[in-house]
């Protein structure tokens, strides 16, 4: 018997006048997803079809699927001709090795389909009692699994009992494109994913403390952008050499100003990155009151440098919530290897927590920011993932 996956979107709906536009970027996505299996692909009124893959391709466009924004749902249907036996036929191979209640749900779009959609229900249900009686109850109200009975306006019927989760959200690429300030961390990629859920185009941004970073940090960097890049279609990760910058602060400045400088000076980076690149906006992991330099006062001395929108989708999260998420992504594991992030090279031992912004400003003039910049500008590597 053929199958189908059918696939749905959600907020789509929501779109006025441009739901083509929505509809048609979220196909293209999907055809680029699976463009290496061999399989048919259809759009049809509110939603996607995927036909004519083998049965060990399945698995690898399902997990293909779980990572494009904008999917709600998928089912995997055994499609039969809109007949009573042969729709009879698909649901009994669906109950085959089930047990407990269940109900059957018909869906009639072909209204010349005869009995109408309840009594297609109610005569499945019956017949499909009389061979499976013995583990199988009706139960309309809770029952413990649904058979879907979708019957088409082609001539063809869907059966299926199963819908599965996606990630929602909108498609990658609908809503322009943002830099993500990557770290090795764990709230950065998390904040990469999101955006990417939101529909946001996402390059990665690293900073790199060569030598006091070795090797191994930057890989693990390359490894976090690289699942992240799932979700995104690909990703550009650019790596700045920071080290210059941060012997700099070192040297001239407080020591207590050491974290609250080097953001001042990722941010002008990220933002002269970002409009070379065609990024709109910088993203960063940054949750509200998490460490030191996540205070509205370390916030506000970073944002203060730049013009661009910054955009935090994890300020309200707690900890443990984005870990959740780290581990839902698969990026948890790698964010927890113990290698040096720039960030601790240098750490002072008593960081400004609520830093004065003139004081901030102040320490700065120790430095000739723009030639910094310009050099770490001039250094910058690109890795496609
Ligand atoms: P993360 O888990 O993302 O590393 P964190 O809790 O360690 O975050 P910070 O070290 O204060 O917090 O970093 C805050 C944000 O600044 C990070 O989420 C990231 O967006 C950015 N950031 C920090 N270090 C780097 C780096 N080396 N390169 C690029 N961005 C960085
Ligand atoms: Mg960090």
């Amino acid at each position: 018997m053929e199958s189908a996956i059918i696939i749905r979107y959600c907020e789509i709906h929501l779109k006025g006048k441009n739901r083509g536009y929505f509809e048609k970027l979220l196909k293209e996505n999907i055809k680029k997803s699976i463009k290496d299996i061999n399989c048919v692909f259809t759009a049809m009124h509110s939603r996607y079809l995927i036909e004519g893959f083998s049965d060990e391709d399945f698995p690898v466009i399902e997990e293909r699927l779980k990572k494009i924004a904008g999917i709600h749902t998928y089912s995997r249907a055994l499609v039969v001709d809109s007949d009573f036996e042969q729709i009879f036929s698909a649901a009994s191979i669906l109950c085959k090795d089930k047990q407990g209640t269940f109900k059957v749900v018909t869906n009639r779009a072909d209204k010349n389909f005869t009995p109408n959609s309840m009594q297609t229900s109610m005569e499945l249900g019956g017949r499909l009692l009389e061979i499976y009686g013995d583990n199988l109850k009706v139960d309309v109200k809770n029952p413990s699994f649904c058979v879907y009975v979708d019957i088409r306006e082609d001539g063809k019927t869907f059966v299926y009992n199963e819908t599965v989760h996606c990630m929602s959200g909108m498609p990658v690429g609908s809503a322009g494109k943002g830099l993500l300030l990557i770290s090795g961390g764990i709230d950065s990629p998390v904040a990469g994913y999101m955006m990417c859920k939101r529909g946001m185009k996402i390059d990665c941004l690293h900073f790199h403390s060569f030598p006091y970073t070795g090797e191994a940090a930057k890989e693990k960097v390359v490894e976090l952008s690289r699942k992240v890049a799932e979700y995104n279609g690909g990703i550009n990760l650019y790596v700045v050499l920071f080290t210059h910058i941060q012997e700099e602060i070192h040297k001239n400045c407080p020591e207590e100003f050491m974290i609250t400088l080097m953001r001042r000076f990722m941010m002008r980076i990220a933002e002269k990155l970002a409009r070379s690149t065609g990024n709109q906006a910088i993203i960063t992991g940054e949750s509200l009151g998490q460490v030191a330099s996540q205070t509205i006062e370390s916030i506000t001395s970073s944002n203060s440098v730049v013009s661009m929108p910054v955009l935090r989708p994890l300020i309200a999260f707690d900890k443990i919530d984005i870990i959740e998420i780290s581990k839902k992504i698969d990026t948890y594991e790698t964010s927890i290897l113990p290698y040096e992030d720039c960030c601790t090279v240098f750490l002072p031992k008593f960081p400004a927590i609520k830093p004065n912004l003139e004081k901030v400003i102040k320490a700065e003039s120790n430095l000739d920011v723009e030639g910094l910049i310009d050099e770490a500008m001039k250094n910058i590597e690109i890795i496609n993932l």
